[in-house]
């Protein structure tokens, strides 16, 4: 058993993107492209992070992105690593926007992240039950709001539609547009305006998520995780911490 938790640790290396001995090895005798990623993140990989530098990763793959060099990765690698246990770095937070996905813009591999989408990424009762079960049972170490820029739901919100069940999920955004300080157009023609409510918004989800879950309060408290606020660029491709 513990033979075979060193042998899987040694081929894992996604996340991190660095090699072991024996995944040079695998490079060296051909067995995968030059510079691919061989499989999922390992647990011992996972637990020598600190949230800090899971957050780090993340915003690494994003600038990996942005110039066009992603990882070179064995999807199905990480597959049959990931296919016995699961033990990602983060949970994140972000838009159902087409536009976004986070595993692409941060150049994620399976098993690194848990994802969770929901329009104008309004945090809810069961998302926070999902951060819950991430960092407290599966052991993630980072909480990643992520909101950005030209986001339909806040648009929405901020020109009150009314639409079935989308106009509870549009009231959710009506606090961030009432305390976002902006003199001039507060209309959703106004770009500006809207990326400026899209970062309250997620800056007041952080709180939102402490406030409203005592567990990963208490988590972040003794520095077993971090909840942060992030925003995406649609027009950059970049992701910053706001
Ligand atoms: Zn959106």
């Amino acid at each position: 058993m513990k033979i075979n938790a060193v042998c899987c640790d040694a081929h894992r290396r996604g996340f991190l993107g660095g090699s072991t001995a024996l995944g040079l090895l695998a490079v060296g005798l051909g067995a995968m492209p030059s510079g691919a990623t061989a499989a999922s993140l390992s647990e011992a990989q996972r637990n020598a992070m600190t949230p800090d530098q899971v957050i780090q990763k993340m915003l690494e793959g994003n600038a990996r992105f942005l110039s066009g060099a992603r990882k070179e990765r064995d999807f199905l690698a990480e597959m049959r690593s990931s296919s016995a246990g699961q033990f990602p770095a983060a949970i994140v937070l972000s838009c159902v926007d087409s536009r976004a996905p986070v595993e692409v813009i941060c150049d994620l591999g399976i098993g690194d992240t848990f994802n969770a989408r929901v329009a104008g990424n309004a945090v809810n009762d069961d998302i926070l039950g999902s951060m819950e079960f991430a960092c407290a049972a599966a052991g993630a170490k980072a909480v990643v709001l992520m909101g950005h820029t030209a986001c339909g739901a806040i648009k929405g919100a901020i020109d009150n539609v009314v639409l079935g069940n989308l106009t509870l999920l549009l009231a959710r955004f009506k606090s961030a547009i009432d305390a976002t300080v902006y003199t001039g157009d507060r209309t959703s023609k106004n770009a500006a305006f809207v990326d400026a409510v899209a970062r309250t918004h997620v800056q007041h989800s952080v709180k939102l998520v402490r406030e409203r879950s005592p567990v990963l309060a208490g988590l972040e408290a003794k520095g077993s995780i971090k909840i942060i606020a992030s925003m995406y660029d649609l027009a950059s491709g970049k992701v910053t911490l706001v």
